[in-house]
């Protein structure tokens, strides 16, 4: 099944990320969040894949157990950290076997303590490499991978990187996710750049509410996005944590209904595990899913 089946010819692709808890306690809690989020009709979900592989089995566990309780399309994020390509495999077809219909397909981040990332013996260097892979002995996969408005931390050019993008839809993604970002205007500039430069897949933005300058803080610090300073005062101006939450709902809903009037393809929104500010921001947008 094809990811850029939930996109374009009128409908509206709504996706939701979560990430695998680390205690049972969080996990139940999560159930519940993921159930409370189902009544917005999401076309499909995601569960990221911890730094390293860490997460590996609950990654798949999570994903599996969306599709089964909620009877929805779902894919499971997967890296080249520390893995080999027959453990990539091992990952690809236990996915395969859970039912799993999509992949996002990354490179990951270097371990800690590491600046460079360095493919274990027998590893895979670059995303694209990963998605190749994929499409050429898991063909039924639908493949997402991610893109940065802002440009990759790593990337030498916003040139290059936009080349790797194209390389990774090349190589079979069909589908495209966009790191965070916080003003919309980085975000159409870089569509309009991914459409001059030939790239035809969807371009999904990512989508991340925050509700308090210091989650802004950490959000920005782990991926390298840039600060937006206005919204950062704002919330940092806030004389509790209730004007802040309604600070930072507010600027998600004036975002994401630009970006939907603005004709984006869908949404990504990285709820982090909790339904409450996603189902504030939701109720507030006017869009349909199908
Ligand atoms: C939607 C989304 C979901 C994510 N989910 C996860 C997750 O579940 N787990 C996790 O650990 N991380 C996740 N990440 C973070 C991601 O792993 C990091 O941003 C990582 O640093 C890059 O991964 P990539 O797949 O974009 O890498 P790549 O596409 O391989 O690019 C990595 C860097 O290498 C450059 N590059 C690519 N190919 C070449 C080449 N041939 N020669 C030279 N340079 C090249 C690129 O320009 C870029 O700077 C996610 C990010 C997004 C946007």
């Amino acid at each position: 099944m094809k990811l850029s089946s939930h996109y374009g010819d009128g409908r509206f692709g709504l996706s939701f990320e979560v990430f695998p808890p680390k205690t049972p306690k969080g996990l139940e809690a999560l159930r519940g969040h993921v159930a409370e989020l189902m009544r917005f009709k999401p076309g499909f979900m995601t569960c990221t894949y911890g730094a390293g592989g860490s997460t590996r089995d609950k990654t798949l566990d999570i994903t599996a157990s969306i599709r089964r309780d909620h009877g929805i399309p779902v894919a499971a994020h997967l890296t080249c950290v520390g893995s080999t390509v027959d453990e990539l495999r091992n990952y690809l077809s236990e996915a395969r076997d859970l039912g799993i219909e999509y992949i996002v397909a990354l490179r990951g981040d270097p371990p800690e303590g590491q600046e460079r990332f360095e493919p274990v013996d027998g590893g895979l260097s670059y995303a694209n490499e990963l998605v190749t892979l994929i499409r050429h002995e898991y063909s039924d996969f639908g493949i997402a991978v991610a893109a940065y408005p802002e440009t990759h931390q790593e990337a030498v050019s916003a040139d290059a990187d936009l080349k790797n993008l194209k390389r990774k839809v090349d190589a079979g993604a069909d589908c495209v996710i966009t790191q965070l970002f916080y003003t919309n205007d980085d975000f159409f500039r870089f569509r309009d750049r991914c459409a001059s430069g030939g790239i035809i897949a969807p371009i999904v933005p990512g989508v991340l509410p925050v509700t308090s300058a210091g989650q802004l803080q950490r959000v920005i610090s782990n991926c390298g996005a840039n600060l937006p300073e206005g919204l950062f005062r704002e919330l940092g101006d806030a004389t509790d944590d209730a004007m802040a939450l309604d600070i930072g709902i507010a600027h998600t809903v004036r975002q994401a209904q630009e970006l939907i009037d603005a004709g984006v393809p869908g949404l990504h929104v990285y709820v982090l595990n909790k339904s409450q500010t996603t189902s504030a921001i939701l109720s507030q947008l006017t869009f349909e899913t199908h």
